[in-house]
């Protein structure tokens, strides 16, 4: 996406805060296009056509900074002006050629379509790793997705992914866009901690076969219990089904074994990301321990 400027001559330039980040725009006009095209993303369409998506809050924008995510625009609401802080990441933004907006509380609500919203955030590039770039080692373990639909589920499980010490997400087939805000919101921040890898199904079989991972496959028909299986040996990925339709028999003849969590109630199953977390915590308790 290419942004214009079209900002008419204020006495920004007269400003040496300014003038310490660089070239900072202030824009109050919902429409301005540089705002319009921001806005825009929440679209799918219009975050594949510029491969950038937006990133709410100081902290997120400055781990993303922090792990390496290239930005692209830094936005922060008027009443952050002067915070250090924000400053900081305003002239690192500059010196990795983006561009920095101070904007209107309006402005920043219509971008982030929240009534309070936060007063930092960041557009970024998207970032895909290669399914090939992905070397399993000894001791990993991914997560991999089939089809999953819920943005929610989805930016919850990336989170939980890394809180676990997961190595990588995995999704499988046409999935939820991870980049959307609902998704990036659940995420916490854990998009940028994280590779995320896309595969259509047979890639992904052969991917698991040619690095030889132990494949755990869970699945309401499974025959074994979560709890029994070995997961201190090679490589762990451990695959969930579709929110509705669970494993396609395709997925689940290549896994190793199917698992089950045992259930004692009425409910036919676990929501997804509830399932994905047990497997998770389960598959790398033995690499989990409280800090001293
Ligand atoms: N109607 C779907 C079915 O028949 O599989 C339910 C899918 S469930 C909401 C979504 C995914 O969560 C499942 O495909 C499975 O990967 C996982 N899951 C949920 N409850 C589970 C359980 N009790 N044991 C194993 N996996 C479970």
């Amino acid at each position: 996406m290419t942004y214009k400027d079209n900002t008419s001559g204020s006495n920004e330039d007269r400003d040496p805060r300014r003038q310490r980040v660089g070239q900072v725009k202030e824009i109050t006009s919902l429409t301005n296009p540089i705002i319009k095209d921001i806005r825009a993303l929440t679209q799918k369409k219009n975050r594949d056509r510029s491969s950038s998506f937006m990133a709410e809050g100081l902290k997120l924008v400055i781990d993303a900074l922090d792990l390496g995510w290239q930005i692209r625009t830094l936005i922060y609401a008027k009443a952050a002006k002067g915070n250090q802080t924000v400053d900081q990441v305003a002239a690192r933004t500059v010196a990795k050629g983006g561009l920095v907006l101070e904007v209107s509380e309006k402005v920043l609500g219509a971008i982030t379509r929240r009534d309070n919203p936060q007063m930092v955030c960041g557009i970024f590039e998207q970032r895909y790793s290669a399914l090939d770039d992905l070397i399993p080692k000894t001791g990993e373990t991914y997560i991999a997705l089939d089809r999953v639909r819920d943005p929610g589920n989805l930016g919850t499980i990336i989170r939980t992914a890394d809180a676990v010490g997961a190595s990588g997400v995995l999704l499988v087939g046409e999935t939820t866009d991870p980049f959307s805000l609902e998704t990036i919101r659940a995420t916490m921040g854990s998009i940028f901690a994280l590779p995320v890898t896309r595969a259509a199904p047979a890639a992904f079989l052969n991917w698991c076969s040619r690095h030889k991972v132990h494949l755990v496959g869970t699945h309401l028909a499974g025959a074994v219990d979560y709890r029994t299986i070995d997961y201190t040996g090679s490589s762990t990925v451990i695959l969930m089904g579709n929110e509705q339709a669970g494993l396609p028999d395709e997925l689940a003849q290549g896994c190793s074994e199917l698992a089950l969590i045992p259930q004692a109630g009425r409910a036919d199953s676990l929501n997804l990301a509830v399932a994905t977390a047990i497997m998770l915590f389960e598959a790398r308790r033995h690499l989990l321990e409280v800090a001293e």
